[in-house]
């Protein structure tokens, strides 16, 4: 399953919520997991996959989850700042102030509601996942003139690499 990366269309469309947990939704989910693990990633939104739906799942620091319909219900006021990157724009990162706690509440795959409370790196992915599913990316976070500094070296290390 390959990764949509900076530029494609789905990664700008805010994604839309689950109808029925089904067959379909149980293999997007499937092919999500399969391809955060290849990618080695912290976690993935249904959009980079090409897939318009509201579906998200996380694998921090021995905690995975798969949420359907998340909803950030709560984010600390203290921000940090640490440095993240995003499997859609391989190769750079940058400093990125994100809430240190963060609560999200979903439906998992056997249609549960679950509330999952996040520190740290959990509450990055979390808050950078949900930024997926607005159509948001993490370089929209950076100030004008960082964003175009990384943009210029993700262009010039696909210019070598093609
Ligand atoms: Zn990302």
């Amino acid at each position: 399953m390959e990764i949509r990366t900076y530029g494609d269309g789905t990664l700008r469309r805010p994604a839309k919520p689950v109808d029925a947990i089904d067959d379909e939704i149980r293999a997007i989910c499937e092919r999500m997991v399969e391809t955060m693990l290849r990618a080695n990633g912290a976690g993935l939104a249904a959009p980079q996959i090409g897939i318009s739906k509201q579906i998200i799942v996380l694998d921090v620091e021995g905690e995975f989850h798969i949420l359907i319909n998340p909803v950030l219900i709560e984010t600390s006021e203290e921000v940090e700042q640490v440095r993240e990157g995003c499997l859609s724009v391989p190769g750079v990162d940058a400093p990125v102030d994100r809430a240190v706690r963060a609560v999200v509440e979903g439906t998992t795959l056997e249609g549960e509601t679950v509330c999952i409370e996040g520190e740290g790196l959990l509450a990055r992915a979390i808050q950078h996942e949900m930024d997926h599913l607005n159509g948001n990316l993490f370089l929209d976070r950076l100030s004008p003139a960082r964003r175009r500094s990384l943009l210029k070296e993700y262009r010039r290390q696909r210019e070598e690499s093609a």
